[in-house]
C-alpha cells in the first residue's frame, strides 16, 4: 500500500516537472545570431548571413558522457565520493568506447574524464583518448580527483595538465565541473590560466561562460539526463522538439558507471536510441569544442557583394588553442522566379547536396532548399562564391 502511494506520488511529481519544464522551455526568448556579416542590397541573389549551425542542420546537439577514468584502480584505491555509487567503471567505459566505433564510428561524443592515476601508470586510456581526440571526440576535463567544492587548483589545473600532456597538441577546451558544482575563483582561475572557454554543468538551462563576445553562437541549451531513474524519454522528445524550434542547442548526458545504468548494455541501449533520435531530426551532433570554433569563424567572416551573383569573403582569424578550422554554412536567397543552376567557388563548380547534410564533411558543396542556398565551405580569405541562376521575375 504504501508502495504504491508513493509510486503515485513520483508518477505525479514527475508529471509536475515535466508541465513545469514545458512552461519554462516556452518563454525561453529566441536569440538570434548573424556574426558581424554584412547582409547583401536586393538583388537576384542576396546575401542572408552565416548559419548557427553547420549545413543548415535543424540544431546542434552535444553528446556528454561524464567519469570515465584513466585508472583502473581509481575506484579501488580513492577515498572519493564517488566511491559506494558507483562500483563499475571501465567495464561500462570499454563497451561505450567500443559499440561507438564500430556502430557511430562519425559521432563525436564529448566525454568528462577523471584523470588522477593513483596506479602511476594510465598509459593504456591515454592511447584510447588520443585516438578518440583525433576522431573528433572532445576529451573535457572532469578534473582530478571528482571532490566538491571548493577544490584545489591541483585537481582541476592539475587535470588539464593531464589531458594535455598526454594527448598531443591538444589543448581542453571544456571543464564538466564535477557534481555540477564549481566555485568563482575555480571557474576564474581557468580562464586565466588555461584555454578552457565552456563550462558544463547539470543545469536544465545551459549557459555558456564566460562569454566572449554578444553574438555567442548559442547561448542557451536544453540539457536531457538520461538515466535508468528518469523518465528520459519524453523529456528527450520535448527538448529535441524545443531546440528545433529555436535551432538552439540540445545537451544530452549521462555516466558511462553503475550510478545511471544497470549494466552497460542499458547505456548502450539509451545511447543508440538518442543517436537515431538526434538522426532523424536533422540534428548536428557536434562538441563544445567544435562549436566554440565555429562560433569564433562565423563572428570573424565578412562577406561583401562584388556584383549581382558574386560575393566575396574575407576572413583573417588564426584559431587559439590547437583548434581545427570546421566548415561553416553561409546562406543566401535567391529571388523569387530564378533558380539556382551552379555554385562556383573561384571559378570552380560545387558539388550539389540534396539533403541536408548534419554530419561534417569538409566541402565546399552546396544545398538549395526553395529559395535559399546554403554554401558550406572551410573560410579562406580572399575566396570567391559566385552563385549562377536562370530566369526572370515578371
Ligand atoms: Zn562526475
Amino acid at each position: 500500500m504504501k508502495e504504491e502511494t508513493s509510486t503515485k506520488r513520483r508518477r505525479k511529481l514527475q508529471l509536475a516537472l515535466l508541465v513545469i519544464v514545458v512552461s519554462v522551455i516556452v518563454v525561453v526568448p529566441m536569440v538570434s545570431i548573424h556574426g558581424k556579416s554584412k547582409k547583401g542590397e536586393k538583388g537576384i541573389i542576396t546575401f542572408d548571413g552565416l548559419t548557427r549551425t553547420y549545413g543548415g542542420c535543424n540544431y546542434a546537439a552535444i553528446i556528454r558522457v561524464d567519469d570515465l577514468i584513466v585508472d583502473n584502480n581509481f575506484s579501488k584505491e580513492l577515498p572519493n565520493t564517488l566511491i559506494g555509487k558507483n562500483k563499475y567503471f571501465n567495464n561500462y567505459e570499454n563497451a561505450l568506447i567500443d559499440w561507438m566505433l564500430k556502430n557511430k564510428p562519425n559521432v563525436p561524443l564529448t566525454i568528462g574524464v577523471i584523470t588522477g592515476c593513483p596506479s602511476g601508470n594510465c598509459s593504456y586510456y591515454w592511447n584510447i583518448y588520443s585516438v578518440l581526440a583525433r576522431r573528433g571526440w572532445e576529451i573535457a576535463s572532469h578534473s582530478r580527483w571528482h571532490v566538491r567544492p571548493p577544490r584545489k587548483p591541483e585537481d582541476y589545473l592539475g587535470s588539464i595538465k593531464d589531458i594535455e600532456s598526454n594527448i598531443t597538441n591538444y589543448s581542453v577546451v571544456t571543464y564538466i565541473a564535477p557534481f555540477g558544482k564549481f566555485s568563482m575563483s575555480e571557474i576564474l582561475n581557468l580562464k586565466k590560466k588555461t584555454c578552457v572557454r565552456v563550462l558544463m554543468t547539470t543545469w536544465p538551462f545551459q549557459i555558456r561562460i564566460p562569454r566572449f563576445r554578444r553574438n555567442d553562437i548559442v547561448k542557451i541549451g536544453f540539457t536531457v539526463k538520461l538515466s535508468q531513474h528518469l523518465p528520459w524519454k519524453p523529456y528527450l522528445w520535448i527538448a529535441i522538439h524545443m531546440a528545433k524550434t529555436i535551432r538552439g542547442l540540445l545537451i544530452v548526458y549521462t555516466h558511462a558507471t553503475s550510478y545511471d545504468w544497470r549494466n552497460p548494455s542499458s547505456l548502450i541501449h539509451a545511447l543508440a536510441y538518442t543517436i537515431g533520435r538526434l538522426e532523424q531530426s536533422n540534428a548536428w551532433v557536434t562538441t563544445p569544442r567544435e562549436l566554440f570554433s565555429y562560433e569564433l569563424e562565423v563572428n570573424s567572416i565578412e562577406v561583401i557583394r562584388i556584383n549581382t551573383t558574386s560575393f566575396k569573403i574575407l576572413y583573417s582569424l588564426k584559431l587559439p588553442c590547437n583548434l581545427n578550422i570546421v566548415p561553416v554554412t553561409l546562406k543566401f536567397k535567391v529571388a523569387k522566379g530564378y533558380l539556382v543552376k551552379t555554385v562556383l567557388i573561384d571559378g570552380k563548380i560545387l558539388p550539389r547536396y540534396f539533403n541536408k547534410t548534419c554530419k561534417i564533411s569538409e566541402g565546399p558543396w552546396y544545398l538549395v532548399s526553395e529559395r535559399e542556398v546554403y554554401v558550406t565551405l572551410l573560410p579562406r580569405n580572399g575566396e570567391i562564391i559566385t552563385i549562377i541562376s536562370e530566369g526572370s521575375k515578371k
